[in-house]
């Protein structure tokens, strides 16, 4: 789960990582109330989405007065804002955050996630931060420094310094630096973080270092744990399609072809969807409608497929163990005749009761094409949605 940034913000606060001053506001008038909160003769007003990349399209602005403040304001609220992470239809900006300028020196990176090769805590920082890091990333890697920490020992001191001296810290620097790093590494396993990230984590002119932006990401399967994480959920900000897939329990994720695809078993999704690729076609969807399944279950997998307008025709690829091919078919029955269903749907079913369940789709009237393997459900699926397209 992501959070935005003025609540990131206040996590920080509460595990001593300075950020600046900042308010949210969600209506212009709010907006001017902040302004007028926070000292200073500048501000910035900021976007409140779940994505980065907010800089380059207008998602960040430096107002000089109360008036500008307003105009950025109003222009931000109510409108969509699309980024390099937020794929073409954007996110909508509901709330923004005024905040305290400063003089900036330097921009660095900071970062803490949990790092799969090696199974640990890993620190990422660079010295070379701010709205280019993934350039620096990809074409001067030496500038990144990364840092693991033992789970035994915890984060060491020295390791802080490490990092601080690789910035080109000095004097108190250093210490600031290290609490930060040690507020970072606390928040990270108090709340089952998966990853926050400083970007950027500024030097300003009198030499104080503040956390200019923040993002955080949780841990989906620790959420249960955390209510006061839970509070700070936007789904405002999440696709509607995969909060719908989680009230049913269904495991959906939403992609930009044509042909949806509704199996059960993750790996006989992902092998489904490369099937469908090897044919000449392209997957709208993963969507592993699980074990246990049943005909509400599957009803309500194909209502969720169908509300996508991208989606030409419909491959059902079901190995009935647990579940029982009869049952399926009538889910799919029931979800064709009431979700009034026009695009062509391809069925493959085999298993247990898999001659039951075709007879009852064979006898259905709907138009619904029963294969006879999965190479052949696969064929059949792209030809016939580059005919509907
Ligand atoms: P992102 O593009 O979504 O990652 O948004 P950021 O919060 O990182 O802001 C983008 C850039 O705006 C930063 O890299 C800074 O250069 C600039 N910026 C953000 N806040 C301030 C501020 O308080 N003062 C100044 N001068 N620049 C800022
Ligand atoms: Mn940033």
């Amino acid at each position: 789960m992501n959070i935005h940034e003025y609540q990131a913000k206040q996590l920080f606060q509460a595990f001593g990582i300075p950020a600046p001053q900042g308010e949210k506001a969600s209506t212009i008038e709010d907006a001017v109330n902040a302004t007028k909160k926070i000292s200073g003769n500048a501000w910035v007003v900021k976007a409140q989405v779940h994505a980065g990349g907010r800089g380059k399209v207008g998602g960040v602005k430096l107002a000089k007065n109360i008036a500008e403040v307003k105009q950025f304001a109003s222009d931000m609220l109510g409108s969509r804002l699309i980024t390099k992470q937020t794929g073409a239809e954007g996110l909508p900006i509901e709330s923004v955050l005024i905040e305290k300028t400063y003089p900036i020196k330097r921009e660095f990176y900071l970062s803490i996630m949990v790092d799969r090769a090696t199974e640990r805590v890993m620190f990422i920082s660079s010295i070379a931060g701010g709205m280019d890091i993934e350039t620096v990333a990809e074409e001067t890697p030496e500038k990144i420094l990364t840092l693991v920490v033992d789970p035994a020992a915890g984060l060491q001191p020295y390791q802080c310094r490490q990092v601080a001296f690789s910035l080109s810290l000095q004097g108190n620097q250093i210490k600031e630096l290290s609490n930060i790093m040690q507020g970072l590494y606390r928040l990270l396993l108090d709340k089952d973080a998966s990853q926050i990230e400083i970007n950027p984590l500024v030097e300003t002119d009198d030499g104080a270092l503040f956390a200019l932006d923040a993002k955080i990401n949780f841990d989906d399967n620790a959420l249960a744990l955390h209510q006061d994480i839970l509070d700070l959920r936007d789904a405002g900000q999440e696709d509607e399609k995969e909060n719908k897939a989680k009230q049913f329990e269904l495991n959906y994720i939403t992609l930009d072809g044509t042909i949806g695809c509704m199996v059960n078993g993750a790996g006989l999704a992902m092998a489904t969807m490369d099937l469908v690729k090897l044919k000449g076609g392209t997957p709208a969807n993963f969507l592993d409608v699980g074990g246990g399944t049943t005909t509400e279950r599957v009803c309500e997998a194909f209502k969720l497929i169908l509300s996508d307008h991208n989606v030409k025709a419909v491959l059902v690829n079901i190995f009935g163990g647990i579940v029982q091919c009869d049952v399926i078919a009538k889910g799919i029955l029931t979800a064709v005749d009431e979700v009034h269903v026009k695009v062509p749907v391809v069925v493959r079913l085999e298993g247990t009761n898999a001659e039951k369940g075709r007879e009852l789709l064979n006898n259905s009237n709907l138009g619904l094409v029963a294969a006879e393997n999965l190479a052949d459900a696969a064929e059949q699926v792209v030809a016939l949605a580059k005919e509907v397209a």
